[in-house]
């Protein structure tokens, strides 16, 4: 069986997996330069108990995983994670988003324990850009990081670019342009609000000024599970996908995700606080089919869409020491 159907008629087939709440970037527009207040470790998951959900969402039809964070590579011995999973019976797929600070060092082991494919976030192509966006990383890094999951095999590689106006929105050309030559499938993705403030580019603007470079052909998927549509430039090897939550009034009916937090929550929208407690049954060693059926449960309350551009925006944003901040990209897992 595949896919567990929501209240929606939808097909919830995919589950992202938050392995850590930990980084080791500090993006501007996912966490404050002193980054977010962390998990208190002994509620973080262990790898057993990941493994138990996974289980349990397999039986519930959701064989496909993605292992995100915070920074998954972060971690210690993620590729015995991916072996773990990659081995449940009926698992399609097991794939990783990166910062791809790590990724020369992992790329291979990843592969070899089992993960399918990488997506890389990478929101410019300038050296100093980077260093600003990251607060902490070297482009470098993770050109040669992505050049090492190619080299792996974990085919194809996505590269994810949030694009913000004033920040990188000159570079997406420069973006476009890779796809045309070598075999770079890059997703543009429009920026959740940060800080209460709604200001995304939408994607009708990025394709009006792709029009320079030749009319995009829509394309079928370079393999995928998500709500990116896809398009090609005329010729080109690679790909171009855009990942419009904020603009697409249909995107949350493509929605086919839960999202499992690094401490054990599933759920259902990233966008809403609604979630069901995993950790709390998994420690008093709840039976299989008791995790099922909260995993079911959790299917049953996916909402049918999110409400940020109503102004809405209050479930990405947590109140820390600090005042108000985002943590919930990095600590659900974007
Ligand atoms: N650290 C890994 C990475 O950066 O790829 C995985 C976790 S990160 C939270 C997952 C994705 O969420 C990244 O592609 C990142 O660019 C995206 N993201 C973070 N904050 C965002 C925001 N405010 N709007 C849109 N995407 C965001
Ligand atoms: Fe870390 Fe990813 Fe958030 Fe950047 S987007 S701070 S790499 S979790």
């Amino acid at each position: 069986m595949t896919g567990a159907p929501d209240s929606c008629g939808r097909s919830i087939n995919y589950l992202r997996v938050s392995v850590t709440d930990r980084c080791n970037l500090r993006c501007t527009y996912c966490m404050p330069s002193s980054g977010v207040p962390l998990i208190p470790r002994s509620n973080i998951l262990s790898y057993e108990e990941i493994l138990s959900v996974v289980r349990a969402t397999t039986e519930a039809g959701i064989n496909k995983i993605r292992l995100t964070g915070g920074e998954p590579l972060v971690r210690a011995a993620l590729p015995e994670l991916v072996g773990m999973l990659s081995q449940v019976p009926g698992m399609e797929e097991v794939s990783l988003t990166t910062n791809g600070v790590l990724l020369r060092r992992y790329a291979l082991e990843l592969k070899q324990a089992g993960l399918s494919r990488v997506n890389v976030s990478l929101d410019t192509l300038k050296a100093g850009r980077f260093r600003d966006i990251t607060r902490l990383g070297e482009l470098g890094t993770v050109l040669d990081g992505i050049e090492a999951a190619k080299d792996a095999g974990l085919h194809p590689v996505k590269i994810n670019v949030v694009v913000i106006r004033g920040v990188n929105d000159d570079e997406v050309l420069d973006f476009a342009r890779l796809t045309i030559d070598q075999e770079w499938h890059v997703r543009f993705i429009e920026r959740m609000p940060f800080n209460g403030e709604v200001d995304f580019i939408p994607a009708a603007e990025l394709q009006k000024l792709m029009g320079s470079l030749g009319k995009l052909e829509p394309r079928m998927p370079p393999t995928g599970n998500g709500p990116a549509a896809y398009y090609r430039l005329p010729g080109a090897t690679g790909t171009i996908g855009f990942i419009t939550p904020l603009s697409e009034p249909s995107f949350c009916s493509r929605c086919n995700r839960l999202r499992l937090s690094a401490d054990g929550r599933l759920r259902p929208c990233l966008m809403s606080d609604d979630e069901v407690d995993l950790r709390t049954p998994l420690r008093n060693n709840a039976q299989p089919s008791e995790l099922k059926r909260l995993v079911l449960e959790a299917v049953a309350s996916k909402p049918e869409r999110h409400h940020l551009k109503e102004g809405n925006a209050t479930p990405l944003e947590i109140r820390g020491a600090g005042g108000v901040i985002n943590s919930k990209m990095s600590q659900i897992g974007g």
